[in-house]
């Protein structure tokens, strides 16, 4: 089975982290197919010289990448494609095995750009890509006409990078800034040069079926997850509804979950079933604890979200704490968040944290944040800060961090992984159909990224889903099949609650019996512990979560003291997620 997403509009940085986490975990097949942000790259062989242009001055980024190759350009206009796959072992792996690879993927290329109505390209091993046809009407072609690059790594018998094919006359500009692959007497065209008016979806459409027949096994086998396609170039689909402006027409959030095929959804006032109706009681020790946290200037996303979980986490020892704020840079369309101008970080804060870790005598604590894209590294050094100043209040004490994309920054990620959190979480909330209506400034592909990331660095990794935004089943376990081939650990699956009339309706509620699909699909796709249930949050369980998945959550449980029972007060709708 090859597992096939189109990621939409990705930078590189971001694409790289989910090729490298896909990469070092065999066994399963991948495709990602995707546009990036302009981008030049350079191979281990470039020359330097080949750079005519500071890329900057194009706006554009340039990385030096561990693949085959000189110099080329990615940008908006041009299909990317990454097959991450096991080949070796096909012809005992090496320059034999990698000359064989590369002429598949350019005879896959050169079969689905006949399919779109470009026969006769060809594919010269001497100069590795594909080729226009020569031009039978008019002049014989002086130079040949380089349609799509290909560069790859082959690397303890799996592939790595990919090609790039040129559809529309959009990337072609920034060839003139370089000496593309380093070719003086060759020329770079696209499928719009050639005659062939064609869109990225239909691009994409041939190509993933020619993927299919290749690297499908015998019967062909595709598991295909589209993000949702480019935006409105003018943006008349992003308005700053969640602002505040506009209240009442939440005319945005409805464009995008058209865009994603969401036409309906339940009323506000429709009535939740009895299973997303529990008792709440918050016992006087729960209003203690309130009363220390506010005494100590803290906030925690159990109170902000109105958790139903609340008095059962904290009787449990644990609880969530919000660092960083409370003003989010983002609007996710499913948050109920404050998201007006960012205050100043507060330095005191990770002391504050730890003292009330000690306090509560937590055992098992959970940090997270609103997203700061304010800041140079995202609030990362804050997150460092505090799990150490956790630690060095109670030696011992397990931390979970729940952490924002960072905008995919290594630097600002590497600050947190190198604090060795004994949990590293990133919500990836959605399936990818559903990410640019649900969380617009984020990305599946980023997300993934940060989560390859941490296991890259060897962390316990953990994510999240929410269910019933109008995503299917078969979608929801899509995510989860992702989510397991980069290695994620723990994975909490709950039913979405809106939070506003405002905010992404609910379009429907996942039956309990749906939660324990998800969590049997999950582990048997080797994800340690799914915590999947109606009103299962991020850090819901997250003690258990983490022991179950052998992570340090084993620490003895510091819970509340004695006699923690349960005072009865309705369930407010928890609408903050965080980070
Ligand atoms: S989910 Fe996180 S990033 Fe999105 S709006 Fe809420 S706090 Fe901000």
């Amino acid at each position: 089975m090859l597992h096939l997403r189109w990621l939409g509009r990705v930078r590189y940085r971001d694409a790289l982290a989910l090729q490298e986490a896909l990469h070092r975990r065999p066994g399963t097949d991948h495709l990602l197919l995707l546009e990036h942000e302009p981008v030049y790259t350079l191979g281990v062989r470039a020359d330097p010289a080949h750079l005519l242009r500071p890329p900057a001055d194009v706006g554009a980024e340039l990385v030096t990448v561990r693949r085959g190759g000189d110099v080329t350009f990615h940008g908006p206009g041009q299909l990317v494609g990454y097959p991450i796959l096991d080949v070796a072992g096909k012809r005992g792996g090496g320059m034999a095995d990698t000359a064989v690879y590369v002429a598949g993927v350019a005879q896959l290329l050169i079969d689905a750009l006949a399919d779109l109505g470009l026969p006769g390209c060809t594919y010269d091993p001497a100069y590795p890509g594909v080729w226009a046809p020569p031009r039978s009407d008019g002049p014989v072609d002086a130079v040949a006409r380089k349609l799509a690059a290909i560069g790859v790594r082959l690397s303890r018998g799996r592939s790595m990078h990919g090609f790039a094919l040129n559809v529309t006359d959009e990337p072609l500009p920034f060839f003139a800034h370089i000496v593309p692959c380093g070719l003086t007497d060759r020329t770079v065209t696209s499928l719009a040069r050639e005659g062939v008016e064609v869109s990225m979806r239909e691009v994409v459409d041939a190509v993933a079926r020619r993927a299919a027949e290749r690297w499908g096994g015998a019967d062909a086998t595709l598991d295909r997850a589209d993000v949702v396609w480019r935006p409105k170039a003018d943006g008349s689909d992003l308005t700053p509804f969640s602002r505040g402006e506009g209240a009442g027409t939440p005319v945005r959030l409805v464009g995008r979950l058209a865009a994603a095929g969401v036409t309906d959804g339940l009323a506000v006032t429709e009535r939740k079933p009895a299973w997303l109706r529990p008792k709440v009681r918050h016992v006087g020790e729960v209003l203690e604890v309130r009363k220390l946290l506010r005494g100590l200037d803290l906030v925690t996303v159990c109170e902000e979200a109105g958790c139903p979980n609340l008095s059962e986490c904290w009787a449990d020892g644990t609880a969530t704490f919000m660092i960083n704020g409370e003003q989010c840079t983002r609007a996710c369309g499913f948050c109920l968040v404050d998201t007006s101008k960012p205050r100043p970080l507060d330095p005191d804060e990770p002391r504050r944290v730890g003292d009330a870790v000690a306090r509560l005598g937590l055992r098992f604590a959970v940090v997270t944040s609103v997203a700061r894209d304010d800041l140079p590294d995202g609030g990362a050094a804050a997150f460092a800060e505090t799990i150490r100043a956790v630690r060095a209040a109670v030696p011992g004490c397990s931390v979970e961090v729940l952490i924002p994309d960072c905008k995919g920054d290594p630097e600002a990620l590497a600050t947190i992984f190198d604090a060795r959190p004994d949990v590293l979480n990133h919500n990836i909330e959605t399936v990818a159909r559903l990410q640019r209506a649900a969380r617009p400034s984020a990305s599946y592909a980023r997300s993934l990224g940060v989560l390859g990331a941490a296991k890259g660095a060897g962390l316990v990794t953990k994510s999240s889903i929410i269910v019933g935004m109008g995503e299917t089943d078969d979608e929801v376990v899509q995510t989860l099949r992702d989510l397991a081939a980069i290695g994620v650990d723990i994975v909490t699956v709950g039913q979405y609650l809106r939070p506003t009339s405002h905010h992404l309706p609910v379009a429907r509620w996942v039956e309990p019996a749906a939660f324990e699909r998800f969590k049997e699909a999950g582990e048997t796709m080797g994800i340690a512990h799914v915590e999947a249930s109606p009103l299962t949050r991020s850090s819901y369980h997250a003690r258990q979560a983490s022991a179950a998945a052998g992570a340090a959550g084993t620490a003895a449980s510091g819970a509340l003291p004695a006699g923690a029972a349960a005072a009865a007060v309705p369930v407010a709708a928890p609408g903050r997620r965080s980070g």
